[in-house]
């Protein structure tokens, strides 16, 4: 990755090799067993944090390593290089879409009090915003928090989550006001609820076609009481403190789009080259030679509008529209990288055992989870057409 223009230091390149090395000798060797478990091991998270792995740009007064974003970037694509798309979504939703809620947006003393786990990997988190009646419409919300004295009373449900059934801490989008016809986005809050408070309860785990060693759930809310000081941020303005996030999080999922992409594109160069047909290599095919090209190039722009808007993001520049542009790119171009790497995988391309195969289905999920595509083109359209 990277290849070109230089933009990682020397810093970069030897955390990349520390990341690269973990995931070929404790990742690599796994994969299977754990997409047949339909669940990581916990030991996982405290290994991970042992290596620095799970607070990169934390400040070090918490546990985090105090490094900067492109530091994230190379953990993301790591992480999606594996092979193991289920292990760098869960990893990126406690390090890069549920924790960041309490990093950016918490108070001093909740940060103390749940940062340090969340980098030891000791306190595993997850993101709860999508409801059974919808995920695209983050407005229409309809889980309650209502003030009961040093409390707030939860009551709702939530849907798709991510590390649901496994996590410790969960933030969770709730509505604290009523939605005011003007203003929909108003009154939504954001609060940190731990796994034992009472009435709280995992519904059920969720079968999904891939990222199948990823745990998704559906989570239930009733009468939940949470402490007042639990309130990540302001009341009620929460909604804009979670699209923030939400752009972190869509650069995090082009750049494991991007890392998956180019991962399976490289096994089906490696496989074009083995298979024989008509008296000679598959490569040898000018056919197919061209649709390789066609997929490098796809790949390769994918990686680039992603850098540029990471550079972007990393600057602190308002970049939702090139944010957008990135996750709808490359949630795209995946699927068709995943089409054609499994064609041109023949038979084999279908077959379980073959890692194209598990790609082509983890990739799906790209256009819909995190904001569909169709969510994407709507917010760019906008900046298009104010
Ligand atoms: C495996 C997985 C993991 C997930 N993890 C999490 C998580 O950790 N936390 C979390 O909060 N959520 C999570 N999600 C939820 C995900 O973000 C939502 O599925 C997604 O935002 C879409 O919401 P929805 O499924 O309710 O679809 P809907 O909003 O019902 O949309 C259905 C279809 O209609 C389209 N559509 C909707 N509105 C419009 C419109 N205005 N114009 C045109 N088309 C439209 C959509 O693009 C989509 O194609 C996860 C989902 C999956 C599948």
């Amino acid at each position: 990755m990277g290849r070109g223009v230089k933009i990682f230091t020397e810093q970069h390149e030897m955390f990349r090799a520390t990341v690269r090395a973990f995931v070929e000798k404790e990742i690599t060797p796994h994969v299977e067993e754990w997409e047949a478990a339909e669940r990581l091991p916990r030991w996982i998270w405290p290994r991970m944090g042992e290596l620095g792995l799970l607070g990169v740009e934390y400040d070090d007064t918490y546990g985090g390593a105090g490094a900067d974003f492109l530091t994230t970037v190379v953990l993301c694509e790591e992480m999606a290089r594996s092979g193991c798309a289920s292990l760098a979504m869960a990893v990126g939703v406690h390090t890069d879409m549920a924790s960041p809620h309490l990093y950016w947006t918490g108070s001093e003393a909740l940060k103390a009090k749940y940062l340090p786990g969340i980098c030891r990997g000791e306190l595993l988190t997850a993101i709860a915003v999508t409801e059974p009646g919808g995920g695209s419409d983050v407005a229409a919300i309809r889980t309650r928090a209502v003030r009961d004295g040093a409390h707030y009373v939860l009551d709702g449900a939530k849907m798709f989550i991510t590390n649901g059934a496994t996590a410790d801490l969960y933030f969770v989008a709730a509505r604290v006001q009523a939605a005011d016809a003007g203003k929909r986005h108003r009154g939504i809050s954001m609060f940190a609820v731990e796994r034992a408070t009472p009435g709280f309860a995992v519904s059920r785990t969720l079968d999904k076609t891939g990222m199948r060693a990823s745990d998704t759930a559906e989570l239930s809310f009733q009468a939940v009481r949470v402490p007042a000081e639990n309130l990540l941020g302001r009341e009620g303005v929460g909604f804009y403190e979670v699209m923030r996030v939400f752009q972190r999080e869509r650069l995090v999922a082009g750049l494991h789009a991007v890392a998956m992409a180019q991962r399976a594109l490289d096994d089906t160069i490696g496989y074009v080259r083995e298979r024989q047909a008509f008296g000679g290599p598959l490569s040898d095919k000018q056919v197919i030679r061209h649709r390789l090209a066609d997929l490098a190039t796809q790949v390769e722009a994918g990686r680039w509008l992603t850098y540029a808007a990471c550079a972007k993001f990393a600057a602190g520049e308002e970049c939702v529209r090139e944010i957008s542009m990135v996750k709808l790119f490359t949630a795209e171009m995946v699927n068709r990288v995943a089409y054609e790497c499994v064609q041109l995988h023949g038979g084999y391309g279908y077959m379980r055992e073959y890692a194209v195969e598990r790609f082509a289905r983890d990739a799906r999920l790209m256009t819909i989870g995190g904001g569909t595509s169709e969510i994407m083109r709507d917010i760019i359209a906008r900046a298009l057409l104010p």
